[in-house]
């Protein structure tokens, strides 16, 4: 009965106003675009790092010239803990520091697979080298909330092009951070990683895709190392055999 009231309906009505229905979001699009077109053309975008105006309809990012001259300085430094090494692909200063502070802050999703895939080729050497073999990439995940109020999480987008550069698969739901935690700025190492004490986990049901396994595991920038050492120790008291940090830039002041 119900269905028959509903294709009845159905007949009567859509069929007429679908035709010009269909029509108004496509001349909205039309005329956005074209709002968009005249605005881009009367205030073109800046790049983000040296200020100069970006060739016509290119939204976003930097420029040709500040991207090119990206100062990549990959490097690899053994451990001893739960990670095994660490590698990284530029230092955590100048345009790097505004890369990430864009990405991570100002919604400039994008930047995380181009960042990702720019650095993947610089440490392509490093990631295929005997020191950081590994067979499974794993990014560092955000707590829900802080996913939520991002809406992406900037490890997982730097991951993915690493991962495909290593030929290696990725999962992105075998680490979880259930606990928050407190915010990590300006607390010394030793309170880092008292703060992430039991932040970091591993899914229940994909323990057995980790035992004897050595993970790469990916994030945005190491600090003190504190983040990625809380990650490791809940990998590897999960079974895998070893965890390896890879990160798009660490600080300076940092060995290893
Ligand atoms: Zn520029």
């Amino acid at each position: 009965m119900s269905i028959a009231i509903r294709s009845a309906r159905g007949r009567s009505r859509p069929r007429r106003r679908g035709a010009a229905a269909a029509g108004i979001p496509l001349a909205r699009r039309l005329l956005d675009r074209l709002l968009a077109s005249l605005v881009e053309a009367l205030f073109p975008a800046d790049c983000f790092l040296c200020g100069d105006p970006l060739p016509f309809r290119q939204s976003g990012s930097t420029c040709l010239p500040c991207w090119q001259g990206l100062p990549w300085a990959p490097g690899l430094s053994i451990r001893k803990g739960p990670l095994r090494a660490v590698l990284w692909g530029a230092d955590y200063a100048g345009p790097f520091r505004r890369l990430v502070h864009g990405l991570k802050f100002e919604g400039m999703d994008y930047l995380g697979p181009l960042l990702g895939e720019a650095g993947a080729r610089r440490m392509e050497a490093l990631l295929c080298g005997d020191a950081a073999r590994a067979d499974l990439v794993v990014p560092v995940p955000l707590h829900w909330r802080r996913r939520l109020g991002r809406g992406y999480n900037q490890a997982r987008l730097l991951a993915e092009p690493i991962a495909l550069r290593a030929g290696l698969p990725l999962d992105a739901h075998l680490l979880w951070r259930p606990r928050a935690g407190r915010r990590q700025l300006g607390l010394s190492r030793a309170e880092r990683l008292r703060s992430l004490d039991g932040c970091y986990r591993v899914a229940g049901v994909r323990r057995a895709a980790l035992r004897g396994r050595t993970i790469l595991l990916v994030d945005d920038v190491v600090t003190t190392g504190a983040t990625l050492e809380a990650c490791a120790r809940a990998l590897r008291g999960a079974g895998a055999a070893a965890v390896i940090g890879c990160v798009l830039a660490r600080t300076p002041r940092v060995r290893g």
